[in-house]
């Protein structure tokens, strides 16, 4: 479904000299922006509701996957309608009257297609290799003890149907000079003495990376910090402020008007609300997901594996292992349903030894910024000056915010980022109508 671009330019880009900017979200995205913001020397407040990574990247796998493809997939749909009102199965949606997320489902199963997919990854394979490259640098420049390891990851597999379909991405990565390896049963296994007899096969991606997502999220806020940003957590935005199309500050719970020439708006699926009350659409659905920490088996797994007919993932981390996956359209809530945090174990259970001698040690569920064309949402709002947007990023957040956060200081400070975001742009959802007469205006 790439967006038509029939009467209607590519996004104006602003070239105003910007003084102040406030990011809104402490997510990894809005916490990559206030980073590479001041780095660069640029006046930054950070803003968020709760504390640092209060959202979604309080808790993904921490799989750092270059290159991966979108959500939306060639032959998702049938699979999904098999699924979506079953409450035990990897994708939920509880059926309920709700207009927006019948929409959005609508325009997703549109956006399941070959042809899609070609023209999201032609856009993820360039961003792909300067993801992992920001994580290499920022790891390095930036000490930052997150126990960041280039490992790659292995998708694991229990059926031969399985790895040929696992075969599919990997020749997609291929296409885009990421390094896919396959292995053997036997050979997964003397890297992996935790996978059990059952296990077929597995793909290693290589170029990809593992880090524990919150650590790495709170070292990186301290950063921008010491880079001069000025953060401000449990303030809750209230109010835009506008004047005569610009934006000239935000309100929030608990101060007067902070005064800005910017905003960037990275509140995860909170945006949508956020930026509908300026007048943008950025339809949006929360794909609730969840997390179990359990005690590490010994042994335990050297490196993330997603059990692929498990469809979730496990991750070691220090001190625990992680069992994290589940989508679930639900709508913004934060309810911790036990059935799906027991299906992590009961997959993690199939494919891994020692699993049911764990004990857990803490649960959490978080909402990933879902679009239906599943591109995230990155540049200048239409007809609003200083006004940005950076959101949208589904499944890899964590992998594409720092790269995220270099794209748009670029945006701001320079006018032009050193990769073209048009396949992102924000006025993509507006009916084609309104798209000309945006273009026009
Ligand atoms: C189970 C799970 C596993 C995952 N695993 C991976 C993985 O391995 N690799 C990967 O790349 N991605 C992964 N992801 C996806 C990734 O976590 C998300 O894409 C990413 O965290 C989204 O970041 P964000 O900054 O956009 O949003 P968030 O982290 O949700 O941040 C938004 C912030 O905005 C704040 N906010 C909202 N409204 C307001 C307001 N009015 N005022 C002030 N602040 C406000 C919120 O408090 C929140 O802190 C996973 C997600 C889940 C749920």
């Amino acid at each position: 479904m790439p967006p038509s671009t029939v009467g209607f330019e590519p996004q104006e880009i602003e070239s105003v000299s910007r003084t102040h900017t406030i990011v809104i979200g402490a997510g990894i995205i809005g916490v990559s922006c206030a980073y590479y913001l001041a780095k660069r020397g640029h006046r930054v407040t950070l803003i968020d509701k709760g504390e640092i990574g209060s959202g979604a990247s309080f808790g993904p796998a921490g799989i750092i996957a270059v290159g991966h493809p979108p959500m939306p997939r060639p032959g998702l749909v049938r699979q999904t309608l098999r699924w979506m009102f079953d409450g035990s199965s990897p994708l939920y949606v509880p059926p309920r009257l709700d207009l927006d997320l019948w929409r959005w489902l609508w325009k997703f199963s549109r956006a399941c297609t070959p042809k899609h997919e070609a023209y999201c990854m032609e856009f993820l394979g360039k961003l792909g290799a300067q993801a992992g490259a920001c994580f290499e640098t920022i790891v390095s420049e930036a000490d930052i003890p997150c126990d960041y390891r280039p490992c790659g990851w292995l998708e694991v597999f229990r059926s031969e149907e399985g790895q040929r379909r696992g075969e599919h991405d990997a020749q997609l990565l291929r296409r885009y000079n990421f390094d896919v390896d396959v292995l053997s049963g036997d050979e997964v296994r003397d890297r992996e003495p935790m996978l059990k007899p059952g296990v077929v096969g597995a793909l290693h991606y290589v170029q990809s990376a593992i880090a524990d997502p919150h650590q790495f999220l709170v070292k990186l806020a301290e950063q921008a910090q010491r880079h001069g940003a000025r953060l401000l957590v449990n303030t809750e935005l209230r109010r835009i402020v506008l004047s005569n199309g610009r934006f000239v500050g935000v309100c929030t719970r608990d101060a007067d008007q902070i005064d800005a020439d910017t905003i960037v708006l990275a509140a995860g699926p909170w945006t949508t609300k956020l930026a509908a009350s300026i007048g943008l659409d950025i339809p949006m659905q929360p794909g609730k997901g969840y997390h179990r920490n359990i005690t590490r088996p010994d042994p335990c797994l050297s490196t993330a594996c997603v059990l692929a007919e498990g469809y979730i993932a496990v991750t070691p981390m220090s001190g625990f292992l992680r069992l994290s996956g589940t989508v679930e359209f639900s709508g913004m809530n934060h309810r911790l349903v036990t059935r799906r945090l027991n299906m992590l174990s009961n997959a993690a259970n199939v494919f891994l030894e020692g699993i049911d001698q764990s004990q857990t040690i803490s649960e959490w569920c978080g909402l990933r910024p879902c679009t239906a064309d599943g591109l995230p949402v990155v540049g200048w709002a239409p007809n609003l000056q200083g006004v940005f947007i950076a959101t949208g990023h589904a499944r890899m957040g964590f992998t594409l915010g720092p790269v995220t956060g270099k794209l748009v200081a670029e945006s701001i400070l320079d006018g032009t980022p050193s990769i073209d975001l048009t396949p992102l742009r924000v006025d993509r959802f507006a009916p084609r109508r309104r798209r000309r007469t945006l273009a026009r205006a």
